[in-house]
C-alpha cells in the first residue's frame, strides 16, 4: 500500500497576520471576519487572526480583539493569534485566545527591529509568559529568521540550536516553528536544520515550518521539510505577506499552492480548492495588497478546471 495514501498536513493559514499585515490601508473589521468566514468554510480550521502588538507600530493589527471574539464564534475554527511578549500575551488571554503564538527571532538584529530586545531577554519574556498565563493555553514557537536574517544573512544553524536549548525545556508540549522569514534559504538548508533539530529536541511535540516565496523557493522549501517529517505548514492565501521588518521580503507561500501540491502527492490537506481560490481572488484584490503565488492565475486561465472563476 502506498504510505502516502495516509498522509495529512495540516496547514495554518497566517495570511489574516502575516498577509495583512504588509498591507497598508486598514482593511475593515467586517472585511476581516467575512474573509475568515469563507476560509474556515473552504476547510482552513488553523487560523493565525491577527496579533497582540503595538497598534502604533502595526496599525492594522489593532482590532484583533474583535476579529478574535467573532472568531471563536465560527464553528470548528481555532484562531491563533502571535504574541511578542508577556503583556500582550496577558491581553491576548483576557480577550479570550486560547492559541498563542510567541515570537521571537534567533539574530539580535532582527529581534531588535521586530520587537526591541536581545534574543535572550525574549527567551526570558516567553518564560515570564509561561508563568502568567493559564497551563491549558496553547502555545506554539515562532523562530524568526531561523535560517536567514534580511540584516545579517545566513544565521548558523548552531545560533538556531543554541536558542532552542534556552526554548525547548521551558514547555515542552509547544509547537516549534522554524520561520524562512526573508524567503532566501534553500531547500538542503531546511532539511539539514530540521533533522538537526528533530535529533536535538526528541521530546518536542511537534514541528512546524513557515516559508516565504521570495525567491520563488517557497513549495521546493515545504517539499523539504516535508520530507524531513514536518506536517504542519504556514501559507498565506492570495500569497499575501511579507514582513514589515524584513526589507524585501514578499510572501508567504500562497495557501492554494500548497494546497495544490499537496493534494497532487496523495497528502491531504482537508481544504477545498475551489473554495479557497474564490476567497483567495478576494485577498489579492484587497486595496494595497500584493498578492503571490502561481495556482490562482493558473486557474483563472484554466477555467475548465475550477468552477468558481469570477
Ligand atoms: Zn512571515
Amino acid at each position: 500500500m502506498d504510505t502516502l495514501d495516509k498522509m495529512a498536513i495540516d496547514i495554518v493559514e497566517v495570511g489574516p497576520r502575516d498577509g495583512y499585515q504588509g498591507i497598508g490601508p486598514f482593511i475593515p473589521t467586517e472585511t476581516k471576519i467575512r474573509l475568515l468566514e469563507q476560509l474556515a468554510a473552504a476547510g482552513l480550521k488553523r487560523i493565525e487572526i491577527g496579533s497582540f502588538v503595538s497598534p502604533s507600530a502595526l496599525p492594522q493589527m489593532r482590532d484583533t480583539s474583535e476579529v478574535l471574539a467573532a472568531s471563536t464564534r465560527l464553528p470548528g475554527l481555532s484562531p491563533q493569534v502571535l504574541v511578542p511578549s508577556e503583556r500582550r500575551g496577558r491581553d491576548a488571554v483576557a480577550a479570550g485566545a486560547r492559541q498563542l503564538v510567541f515570537v521571537l527571532s534567533v539574530s539580535e538584529a532582527h529581534n531588535r527591529s521586530n520587537v526591541r530586545r536581545h534574543p535572550l531577554e525574549s527567551v526570558a519574556e516567553y518564560e515570564r509568559l509561561l508563568a502568567a498565563i493559564p497551563s491549558d493555553i496553547t502555545i506554539r514557537l515562532d523562530i524568526a529568521t531561523a535560517f536567514d536574517c534580511p540584516f545579517t544573512g545566513r544565521v548558523p544553524e548552531e545560533a538556531t540550536l543554541d536558542l532552542l536549548d534556552r526554548l525547548v525545556p521551558l514547555r515542552e508540549d509547544a509547537e516549534i516553528c522554524l520561520c524562512d522569514t526573508t524567503g532566501r534559504v534553500a531547500p538542503d538548508h531546511v532539511e539539514n536544520l530540521f533533522a538537526a533539530c528533530m535529533e536535538r529536541f526528541p521530546q518536542a511535540a511537534a514541528w512546524a515550518f513557515h516559508g516565504h516565496d521570495t525567491y520563488g523557493l517557497g513549495l521546493a522549501n515545504i517539499n523539504a521539510a516535508f520530507r524531513q517529517g514536518v506536517r504542519v505548514f504556514d501559507a498565506s492565501f492570495g500569497g499575501l505577506g511579507g514582513c514589515p521588518f524584513a526589507p524585501g521580503a514578499t510572501g508567504n507561500v500562497a495557501t492554494e499552492d500548497v494546497v495544490w501540491m499537496f493534494e497532487r502527492m496523495g497528502v491531504a490537506t482537508g481544504v477545498d480548492l475551489d473554495a479557497l481560490i474564490s476567497v483567495a481572488r478576494d485577498a489579492a484584490a484587497l486595496p494595497g495588497a500584493t498578492p503571490g503565488g502561481r495556482v490562482r492565475q493558473a486557474l483563472l486561465t484554466r477555467p475548465e478546471t475550477c468552477q468558481t472563476g469570477m
